[in-house]
């Protein structure tokens, strides 16, 4: 039974069993029901499509190499140490390589980044430097995380850039960053449209544009200037939109601003591992690092812990306030 320190006690009981957690495709592996449909959209919709390919067990199992991915991204993948596609890429690459709009169900945790990010370096044409696809994502983080994938899955890609822009970043900065080209963008809406704006990003070129997370954008009230960007990218473009929950305000867009979606749907199945007891603590954020410090320091039947964190500069930070407390970590 943990101690609390004094001033934790007046929290809420920490025993308190958290009764889901989403489980990650890579335990849901071959096993986590997948749902291939097409559009879903009625009436005004043009008749829903089937794909014909269905991932099944099998198809997900066979390798990157069966989706009709280019050499240098298998090597980049190879390098990366990623054999087997996630259900969500075994369903999605495919579909984006064949030039379909897609509209995705699924979590983050999923594998959906490489789902998109490689059939989109697929289409980018290296000869010019002009931007060719823009992500859009509701935070600088997540932002920061695409462009790195982006970059680490193009590795075999002689002079390819990607250029993360978002708000709180300096605007000299990145007016210099666009001046010199970029082949991919990705960032946040309102700073994109700030671009836009005064024209220091010009998106005629563009073939490719995901939405990711797009739930989390209209949660985070971005979605007016989601479909303002959307409006000022030309039609032509192919659109992916991946979201964790699909509310109308979301189908409302997808509805006007993609064309024929092919639908992917991975469904996490949700369980709890009944050999891990689960709980939580509930305190104040300045007495966080107290209370993690405290329950590591009186559960002491483990060998090691590992320690999620929102940010990977929260990684930093965290390691070293542990290290203060003579809690021995790594990042
Ligand atoms: P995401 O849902 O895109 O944020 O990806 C979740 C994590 O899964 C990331 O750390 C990826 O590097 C990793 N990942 C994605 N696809 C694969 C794969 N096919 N094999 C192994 N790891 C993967």
């Amino acid at each position: 039974m943990i101690q609390w320190p004094p001033d934790l006690r007046q929290s809420p009981a920490p025993e308190q069993i958290r009764p889901i957690l989403p489980r990650l495709w890579d335990n849901a592996r071959f096993s986590g029901p997948i749902q291939q449909t097409g559009p879903a959209f009625t009436p005004e919709s043009p008749a829903p499509r089937r794909h014909a390919m269905t991932p099944s067990p099998d198809t997900v199992a066979a390798g990157f190499d069966s989706l009709g991915l280019a050499k240098p991204l298998l090597e980049a993948l190879a390098d990366v140490g990623y054999e087997t596609p996630s259900p969500i890429q075994a369903a999605c690459i495919p579909l984006l390589l064949a030039g379909h709009d897609l509209l995705g169900e699924a979590h983050t945790g999923t594998g959906k980044t490489a789902a998109f990010a490689l059939p989109l370096l697929q289409k980018i044409d290296l000869s010019r430097a002009m931007p060719q696809a823009l992500v859009l994502t509701p935070t600088r983080e997540l932002a920061i995380q695409v462009a790195e994938a982006l970059q680490g899955y193009a590795k075999h890609l002689p002079g390819f850039h990607v250029l993360p822009i978002y708000g709180g970043q300096s605007m000299v900065v990145q007016l210099r960053q666009l001046s010199r080209g970029a082949h991919v963008i990705v960032g946040t809406p309102g700073r994109v449209m700030d671009h836009l704006e005064r024209k220091s990003l010009a998106l005629n070129n563009l073939s490719m544009l995901v939405l990711d997370e797009a739930d989390e954008m209209l949660r985070m009230g971005f979605i007016d200037d989601v479909k303002w960007i959307l409006e000022h990218t030309p039609a032509t473009r192919q659109t992916a939109l991946f979201s964790a929950t699909m509310p109308d305000a979301i189908r409302r867009v997808a509805h006007q601003h993609l064309r024929e979606p092919r639908e992917v749907k991975i469904r996490s199945a949700t369980a709890t591992v009944v050999a891990t007891s689960q709980s939580y603590c509930q305190t104040h954020s300045g007495q966080k690092l107290e209370a993690l410090t405290r329950i590591l320091e009186v559960e002491d039947d483990f060998d090691a812990a590992l320690i999620f964190v929102r940010t990977k500069t929260a990684t930093g930070e965290l390691a070293d306030k542990l290290g203060r407390a003579a809690i021995r970590s790594r990042r």
